[in-house]
């Protein structure tokens, strides 16, 4: 039986796992939740991520995809970067796609490396502006689906930074059990 919950902290103060981290495609820190976890993890996490083989210039992380390094000063052991789609009123479904995406590639990797517990952030509400309530969907949806057939995963926690998404998170994990 997986246990998903809905709380409001920051992401870097929480002992799971592997904590999720809202990246851009070059995996070299930036504002949000991004710069959070960076300066939270110290300098080693920069120094792992400049490690990542780019797919393309300037590409570590394609769009949907995700990508894992230690978690260095971090409570999580774990850090999985992921890219969500930056929103676009005219690209609604291939948006809500790419979100789908990249909340199934940290189930997936999270489950391959055998993970017990698992945070996410709101991956695209902040600086790439995909509508919140439609996200918080998209995100419960998808990973209660998935991780009913993993093996590992046994805790999932949305880590909600604005108190107000969690009373909307709590709401969905309600009416989607
Ligand atoms: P993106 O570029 O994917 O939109 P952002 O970091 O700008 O990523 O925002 C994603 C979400 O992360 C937003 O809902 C924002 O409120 C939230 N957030 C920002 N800082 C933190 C934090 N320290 N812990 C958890 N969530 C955070």
């Amino acid at each position: 039986m997986v246990t998903l919950e809905a709380i409001s902290a920051d992401i870097t103060t929480l002992s799971v796992d592997a904590i999720v981290n809202a990246a851009n495609p070059l995996m070299l820190g930036g504002g949000g939740v991004d710069g959070a976890i960076h300066a939270a993890a110290g300098p080693g996490l920069m120094a792992e991520c400049e490690r990542v083989p780019e797919t393309e210039p300037g590409v570590r992380c394609p769009t949907g995809e995700a990508r894992i390094t230690g978690g260095y000063l971090l409570p999580a052991r774990w850090v999985i970067h992921t890219v969500g789609p930056v929103w676009n009123d005219d690209l609604a479904a291939e948006c809500d796609a790419a979100l789908r995406a990249a909340y199934r590639a940290c189930v997936h990797l999270a489950s391959a490396r055998h993970l017990r517990s698992l945070a996410f952030p709101a991956i695209s509400t902040g600086a790439y502006g995909f509508p919140m309530e439609r996200a918080a969907h998209i995100a419960v949806i998808t990973v209660r689906q998935l991780v009913q057939s993993s093996i590992s995963i046994e805790r999932v926690v949305f880590c909600c930074f604005r108190p107000r998404d969690l009373a909307l998170y709590q709401h969905l994990l309600r009416a989607s059990r």
